[in-house]
């Protein structure tokens, strides 16, 4: 016998870690962050053509202490570097990052001293998402692949912490 031929109609049961995976991805708030190029395309995802406000994520936050995403659509300058850590620290946790393109994922084709080669040097990224610029479809498909990672992710986790471990594990590996 199934489960639902067990259970009277009408009942919806789930685990505390999946309705707050489930709240989480439901209402994400990004960081008004945008570095260069790739944040013309972030922005268009957020108008009426792609309408992120069907993943509860139309409003971009001025303040990082309001927000729980970055987007770092842009070029890394080493400048900006601390500015970007700075504002990533003042977001509450749970936070997530999406590298945006592949001058924030690599330094691109920017390959020299005043561009950090990769954003994951300054904070952890949950999401790389390559092209030059990344269209707004890819973008939308990033934050679809992030809610699936937040749905699935556990309560309580440190994500440096485990990203710490992650790391340490694959070098003994
Ligand atoms: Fe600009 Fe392309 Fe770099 Fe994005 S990936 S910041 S569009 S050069």
């Amino acid at each position: 016998m199934g489960l639902e031929e067990k259970l009277p109609s009408g009942f919806l049961l789930t685990t505390v870690e999946q309705a707050a995976g489930w709240v989480r991805k439901s209402s994400m708030f990004p960081a008004t962050f945008g570095l260069a190029c790739c944040a013309i395309e972030m922005m268009t995802t957020g108008a009426g053509r792609y309408d992120l406000a069907r993943f509860g994520m139309e409003v971009f936050r001025g303040s990082p202490r309001q927000a729980d995403l970055m987007i770092v659509a842009g070029r890394v300058s080493q400048k900006m570097a601390p500015v970007l850590r700075q504002v990533y620290d003042q977001m509450p946790n749970p936070k997530w990052v999406i590298s945006m393109g592949v001058c924030a994922s690599s330094g691109g084709m920017f390959n020299n001293y005043a561009i950090v080669q990769g954003v994951d040097h300054i904070v952890p990224v949950d999401i790389y998402l390559p092209g030059c610029p990344p269209r707004p479809e890819m973008l939308v498909d990033a934050i679809v692949k992030l809610h699936q990672k937040v749905q699935s992710s556990k309560l309580g986790v440190n994500r440096e912490e485990a990203a710490r471990e992650a790391e340490e594990a694959a070098l003994k590996a």
